[in-house]
């Protein structure tokens, strides 16, 4: 397949699997680009079990958590488990970064710490925004074992 002919998302993966590491058209802004594929790493995985275990420790329904009192994060990695749907941050107004700090796990994040739903092995990025997902699947123990490895392909 030639990247011009690339028309939909599911051609995009295809391109992109067969053409690792090389520029694609992105379907969501239509430029020829860089789709990442993002994958949860072990210490994105272990700042998961460490937000999830802070929020039950709260016993406050809806409660935010200050992730400045977690475990070092690399570069902001852990913002990006909210490609997968596992975490939410408190909605802020912008400019106001001071707030940036609290998130929160969803129902889906603490499921998979529980080892009781699996999520998409990749989600596929162009910039900051999700494009969409690889059919592979993980759980969270194929995360944790995963190492800190490429943070992309
Ligand atoms: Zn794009």
């Amino acid at each position: 397949m030639e990247s011009q002919d690339i028309t939909t998302l599911a051609e995009a993966r295809k391109y992109l699997q067969e053409n690792r590491g090389k520029g694609v058209v992105c379907p969501c802004c239509r430029r020829f680009t860089k789709i990442y594929q993002r994958r949860i790493y072990a210490g994105m995985a272990e700042f998961l079990q460490w937000i999830v275990k802070a929020y039950s420790e709260k016993k406050d329904v809806g409660a935010y958590i200050d992730i400045t009192t977690g475990p070092n994060q690399r570069g902001g990695d852990f913002a990006k488990l909210a490609h997968w749907g596992l975490i939410e941050r408190k909605a802020i107004a912008k400019g106001n970064e001071k707030l940036q700090r609290w998130w929160r796990p969803t129902l889906k994040g603490i499921e998979f710490v529980e080892d009781k739903v699996r999520v998409p092995e990749y989600a596929l990025v162009c910039g900051s925004e999700l494009v969409g997902f690889s059919d592979e699947t993980v759980s969270i123990r194929d995360c944790l074992q995963g190492g800190e490895g490429a943070r992309s392909e």
